[in-house]
């Protein structure tokens, strides 16, 4: 048989899962939807039901974090709103394509690859794709023992039905993906037919009967047509966990079934969830059982707190306080439902007959849920699989999603769901660790049950023996010890979601990795975190999750301290707030701050780390120098707020400019090692150490024995 081999290569690619908004969900390599396309734009014409076979390979020499613009527009405001996000990109992309089809269409696929009609990119890349090669070669059938293996020289996707015929020795078992492919429908709306794929790092050793092209690269043809009913087996409702908001829905539902005594495991396959049809008919019960759960003391104490009772409501205690925040105004939380408004005033002597009512207003809403559909021809968007009987809103997960009426959301048309996902959505809520007003979920693309199990670690282990990291450190700590099971692609690609109500119905959603460098940072530092700073551990966190630098945490938290009595009465409502206040919290600095320089370094992967402790002494000694003598005494605040200044606008000259004339002050050449050491790469690290050495309490201890017990170990130990 004869295939079109092609060769593209672009400097940048971004694969998206059009849910990655504020999740950081990309695909290792393009979908197959997407060289399609490319493909078409060449030929410089629509697709008009032809159907080819296409086999998609790649490599990639880095996968990097960059800020990429999401828009969304406002039909209220008639404005287009702009969201930086960080995504994963690949960097340096090559792409294998093997094609095979008719030899009419070949001729235009090939003519069309060689002369495209117009410039070619691939989804998210900023530069034209290069196409290096377009070549018709020969490919054959040949069988291959586990002895005579061959060697995956690229990354590959390998459709389904084809795996089953080939076997795979060393890393694993593929990581399957749902994948867009050719449409089922060009009109508006456009429907995408799906594909089920492994993707298989280079390095995979295979064997069985394999494709060969001319030169032994080996060939993994797509079937042409998707069979609609490959998964039609009636006695099963499928779910697929293919982004981080269905796998959080995966595993509150997940977590409701082990209530009720299931045995999970069997439900669960990679990526998806099958539950038989009878269990999923119980499932609005098992969820109202699930929620009322070691309800009887809630309801006691909310009871006791009312101080009207007739406006008690067992049905909000319960329901509104589980689904309020991710479900504003949805079916089972809207104040204006009846069944909801139906339970106020119930008194609470039975407690039993409470919870049921609560259950069967709970059912009731169930079936209002279920009456809500609207008439569209489109398959749902989550499961690919069942008709889409709805478009997802604010009322499904008030957090992500824009109600239509009034904003468009970032990166799509309105998303299609069927009743079945849509209803697994209000799971979402109790796959969720809650904590403090925010909400967590740790998610491994590959691996549900993984996920669901790293998400039990998160809700239900005891605060761990640090209490400053608790939780979330202890997830860390296993998702560190993956590193040696998983592929790359999947730990790159491991994140934590975190969710933050801010308002009745906004949210900030972040999302964090843990690059290989921060797991190091957190492995050789994180015991020398500042005990006196415990309270803004969560902030921390965040910065370095989300890779902020910490030369701006330590910014704020040095403005705290200089200017204590300009936050007096600030509130701690934002991440920057409660980092200032801590800051202004603090009675003196100490060498224990320098944790954050030497942290930051690590990240930096700065091999000149010792010139901290060097400036954190220069400013100890210019400190020591300035207190001899009175004049120059009152000076060292108008210094110290000078070099924060310099410091904040990142201005080096400034910066030195202010430093020779302290140094001058005290009769006292500037000392050498700044004029080596301070360059651009090293002028945070030097500066803020200086910074801190200099506003240092290590020589006046009469201001700290007034300031009392607020020290911290290091102090204690040096005046023993
Ligand atoms: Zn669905």
């Amino acid at each position: 048989m004869e295939c079109l081999r092609v060769k593209l290569y672009t400097p940048t690619g971004i694969f998206k899962n059009p849910l990655s908004l504020k999740g950081i969900e990309i695909y290792p390599l393009p979908p197959y939807s997407t060289v399609i396309g490319l493909i078409y734009r060449a030929m410089g014409k629509k697709w008009q039901g032809e159907h080819f076979q296409i086999s998609i390979q790649g490599d990639y020499e880095a996968i990097y974090r960059d800020y990429v613009w999401f828009k969304k527009y406002d039909f209220k405001k008639r404005k287009l709103e702009k969201l930086p996000l960080q995504v994963p990109i690949l960097y340096n992309l090559w792409l294998l394509i093997h094609i095979k089809a008719s030899e009419e269409l070949l001729n235009e696929i090939e003519s069309g690859l060689k002369k495209p009609k117009e410039l070619l990119f691939l989804s998210g890349g900023e530069y034209p794709v290069k196409v290096e090669e377009v070549k018709r070669v020969k490919c054959f059938e040949k069988s291959f023992s586990e002895e005579d293996n061959i060697t995956l020289n690229y990354h590959a996707y390998i459709p389904k039905e084809f795996k089953e015929r080939i076997s795979f020795s060393g890393s694993g078992e593929g990581i399957l993906f749902s994948l867009s492919y050719f449409y089922k429908n060009s009109q508006k709306p456009k429907t995408y037919s799906w594909i089920d794929a492994y993707y298989f790092q280079k390095g995979t050793e295979i064997y069985g009967s394999l494709i060969l092209d001319e030169d032994n690269n080996p060939v993994f043809l797509a079937e042409p047509i998707v069979e609609e009913s490959r998964r039609a087996e009636e006695e099963y409702v499928r779910f697929y966990a293919g982004n981080w908001l269905m796998a959080s829905a995966c595993v509150g539902a997940l977590k409701v079934l082990e209530n009720a005594g299931e045995d999970i495991g069997k439900f669960v396959k990679e990526k998806s969830l099958a539950l038989p049809k009878e269990l999923w008919q119980r499932l609005p019960d098992l969820y109202a059982e699930y929620l009322l759960k070691d309800a009887e003391h809630t309801l006691r104490a909310s009871y006791e707190k009312e101080k009207d009772k007739s406006k008690f409501n067992p049905y909000n205690v319960i329901i509104l306080r589980s689904l309020g925040d991710f479900y504003k105004n949805s079916p089972f939380t809207n104040p204006a439902l009846r069944y909801i408004t139906k339970l106020k005033g119930v008194f609470i002597e039975n407690i039993d007959q409470v919870k049921n009512q609560v259950k069967t207003s709970f059912i009731e809403g169930y079936k209002y849920f279920l009456s809500k559909a609207v008439g569209t021809s489109q398959t749902c968007f989550f499961c690919h699989e069942r008709q889409a009987k709805n478009y997802v809103d604010a009322t499904t997960f008030t957090p992500l999603f824009a109600s239509l009426e009034t904003v468009r959301n970032f990166i799509w048309d309105p998303i299609p769901i069927c009743k079945e996902c849509e209803f697994l959505l209000y799971f979402a809520s109790a796959g969720f660790y809650k904590s403090a007003g925010k909400y967590l979920f740790v998610y491994i693309p590959d691996d549900l049950l993984e996920t669901y199990r790293l998400n039990l670690i998160l809700s239900t282990k005891e605060e761990i023996e640090q209490e400053k990291s608790g939780r979330v450190w202890s997830v860390v700590k296993y998702v560190l010890d993956l590193e040696k099971q998983k592929s790359s692609w999947v730990l790159q690609n491991i994140y934590f979601v975190e969710i933050e109500m801010v308002g009745d119905a906004t949210a900030n959603i972040y999302s964090f990795h843990i690059s290989p460098n921060l797991a190091k940072a957190i492995r050789e530092l994180i015991d020398h975190y500042p005990k006196n700073l415990q309270d803004i551990f969560s902030e921390f966190l965040f910065y370095i999750y989300t890779g902020r630098s910490l030369y701006e945490f330590l910014f704020l938290l040095l403005s705290g301290f200089f200017r204590k009595e300009s936050y007096e009465n600030l509130e701690t409502k934002t991440i920057e707030a409660r980092i200032v206040k801590a800051g202004s919290n603090m009675h003196f600095l100490g060498p224990n701050l320098l944790f954050f320089i030497n942290f930051q370094e690590v990240l930096n992967m700065n091999t000149q780390k010792y010139y901290t402790n060097w400036a954190f002494r220069a400013g100890q000694e210019l400190k020591k120098l300035y207190n001899e003598n009175e004049s120059t005494q009152k000076k060292l605040e108008p210094l110290t707020y000078r070099l924060l200044e310099a410091v904040r606008r990142k201005d080096k000259e400034y910066f030195i400019h202010n430093l020779i004339r302290a140094y001058l002050e005290v009769e006292k050449e500037i000392p050498f090692f700044f004029k080596e050491a301070l360059d651009d790469k090293n002028f945070s690290m030097i500066a803020y150490a200086f910074l801190i050495g200099l506003n240092s309490e290590e020589k006046s201890k009469e201001e700290q024995s007034k300031e009392g017990q607020a020290t911290d170990e290091g102090e204690n130990s040096e005046s023993a």
